[in-house]
């Protein structure tokens, strides 16, 4: 199975992807933490995607195309992958099934998570997350706090605010967003795999029930 998580920053895809992907049992990708993995090291192509992640711009297609493709290549993808941040643009959804068909696979949904630009960016400022590179639990002070303040429920680490996580960056983010989402959105509409899932901050609808409304959408389909 593969599953495909779309949506702006901040609509939740990371932890509703984490959680699907313990439930289905499959491995969760995010690009954006492969990327900012990289752009922890001080070589030269480090230091290139840093600039790109902080000044809230996509990592160019070719070079995204083929960092991605190499983790899509080990041995854990076998049995299927929540692919999450990637793809971010109808190119790259056109060179992923093109990967997908060589390893006979497709992708089976496209998961749209939809939620107001106001809503993401009150959500994201407030968002923390794990440092600890084997955990990377994420939390957010309003809807899911951790229990200690500062420190990480699951493993104990130290919970920090991503460099890209504040509003002007954000408001960045969500303008690329927006640019290049249309293009992909309707490339999966147009295969007949995309599944939108509408929220709002009001609604009280928690990244643990849009993750069961997924998997109980792809049960019954
Ligand atoms: P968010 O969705 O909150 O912006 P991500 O963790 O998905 O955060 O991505 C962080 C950054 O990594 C993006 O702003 C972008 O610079 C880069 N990135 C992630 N995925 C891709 C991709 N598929 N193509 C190009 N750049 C990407
Ligand atoms: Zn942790």
């Amino acid at each position: 199975m593969v599953i495909i998580m779309l949506g702006a920053p901040g609509t939740g895809k990371g932890t509703v992807g984490k959680l699907l992907s313990e439930e289905l049992g499959i491995v969760h990708i995010s690009s954006g933490e492969i990327f900012r993995s990289y752009a922890k090291k001080h070589d030269k192509l480090g230091e290139q995607i840093e600039n790109y992640i902080s000044n809230g711009l996509l990592v160019p297609d070719e070079l995204a195309i083929q960092i991605v493709e190499k983790r899509l290549e080990e041995p854990d993808v076998k049995n299927g992958v929540i692919l999450d941040g990637f793809p971010r643009t109808r190119n790259q959804a056109i060179v992923l099934d093109y990967i997908l068909k060589l390893q006979r696979k497709m992708v089976d949904v496209a998961v749209e998570l939809d939620l107001p630009d106001d809503d993401i960016v009150d959500r994201i400022v407030k968002r923390r997350t794990c440092i600890n590179k084997n955990c990377r639990e994420i939390y957010n002070l309003d809807f899911r706090p951790p229990k200690k303040e500062g420190i990480c429920d699951k493993c104990g680490g130290p919970l920090v605010q991503r460099i890209d996580d504040n509003e002007e960056t954000v408001r960045k983010r969500l303008k690329t967003y927006h640019e290049t989402s249309e293009g992909l959105i309707n490339y999966y509409k147009r295969e007949n795999i995309l599944y939108t899932v509408k929220m709002n901050n009001e609604s009280n609808t928690t990244t643990k029930d849009v993750a069961i409304e997924i998997r109980d959408y792809l049960q019954n389909r």
